[in-house]
């Protein structure tokens, strides 16, 4: 049986790793897979980082990654990715509101072929109504760009070696993990999944992050904001044709005093389109200027290899970011 290799992002997580290593490791171990746990502390504030010293202390099956800072959970993610060894790897929530039993599900469909096996939602667990609502507008609106649907995708998914090869070779610095995998292409499948209730610690998405995300990630998939100016350019002209005529004809029958009104609203809405157009031009702007600094993705600090072979302690830049 070929190695399966399970990246774990986690920020602030320490009560959490114990936890997911005992049951990952008991499903896997049942199913008789074998695999190795990557670990990627994003920066965590917490003791998250010693537990996962800890566990490799113990363990030969778990291999640490530690980031200088946070970077955010597709850098996590990404770098798991690039550190795994396995001819598949999976990513799962270091939360356990992934079901790891899926897990085993996904490898017998990769053994039967599938590259990319990807989990998708069948219910969204207990969520507030504003992030329901956030959720489903974000939803809607990368489905729209993207044109795959994506109201019930996740992060949590199994993929072939050919699959993390590309995703790791990507030069882009901004990417959305979710979307660019299945962008990638290959022999995809899903399979329905439950999200359980996050039993210890909380959520680490708040309104506003959530809100950052959104944008920061339909920029970096689509330019469909900016043909929409565009669009909204053209329904501008034609409106302009249109309230032009109707204040010449008044005009030129000497009914043109009033309409004040008119021209204040008009002002407000077109400079209001204009500032909105140049925001959204900004926002791309901005994104290439990120991407053209060339920066690493990712940070490592300290990388605890697995099978104990060696710990080095690495300052400088990751090869792989
Ligand atoms: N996470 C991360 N970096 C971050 C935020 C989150 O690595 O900056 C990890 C987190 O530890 C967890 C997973 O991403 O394993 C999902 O995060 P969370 O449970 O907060 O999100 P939710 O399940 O509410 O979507
Ligand atoms: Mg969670």
């Amino acid at each position: 049986m070929k190695l399966l290799s399970v990246v774990l992002p986690s920020y602030n997580e320490e009560l959490n790793i114990q936890r997911t290593i005992d049951r990952l490791s008991a499903v896997l171990q049942e199913a008789s897979i074998p695999y190795e746990l990557i670990f990627v502390n994003d920066g965590s504030r917490d003791e998250t980082w010693t537990m996962i010293q800890k566990a490799w202390q113990e363990r030969d099956d778990v291999i640490g990654i530690d980031f200088s800072r946070n970077f955010g959970k597709e850098a996590a993610i990404l770098a798991g990715l690039a550190h795994a060894n396995g001819s598949c790897c999976a990513v799962i929530d270091c939360d356990l509101q992934h079901p790891p039993e899926k897990l085993v599900e996904m490898y017998r469909l990769w053994e039967q072929g599938y590259d990319l096996i990807e989990g998708v939602k069948r219910s969204r667990g207990k969520e507030s109504f504003l992030h329901k609502l956030c959720a489903g507008g974000f939803y809607w609106i990368m489905s729209y760009v993207t044109h795959v649907d994506m109201s019930r995708a996740s992060d949590f998914r199994l993929m072939d070696r050919k699959v993390v090869d590309a995703l790791v070779s990507m030069p882009e610095r901004g990417i959305f993990f979710r979307a660019l995998s299945s962008w990638v292409g290959f022999k995809s499948t899903t399979i329905e999944f439950d999200v359980q209730e996050r039993e210890i610690g909380e959520s680490k998405w708040s309104f506003t992050s959530l809100i950052k995300y959104a944008i920061r990630n339909i920029v970096s998939f689509s330019g469909m904001p900016l043909k929409m100016i565009a669009y909204f350019g053209f329904a501008g002209l034609l409106f302009t044709i249109v309230l032009g005529i109707q204040t010449l004809v008044r005009y030129w029958s000497g009914n043109a005093v009033e309409g004040f009104t008119t021209v204040i609203l008009l002002i407000l809405l077109t400079s209001s389109m204009i500032m909105i157009s140049l925001g959204i031009i900004g926002l791309y702007l901005a994104r290439m200027y990120e991407e053209i600094k060339q920066r690493p993705r990712y940070i490592i600090h300290h990388h605890l290899k697995g099978k104990k072979e060696s710990c080095e302690t690495n300052m400088g830049l990751d090869e792989q970011a």
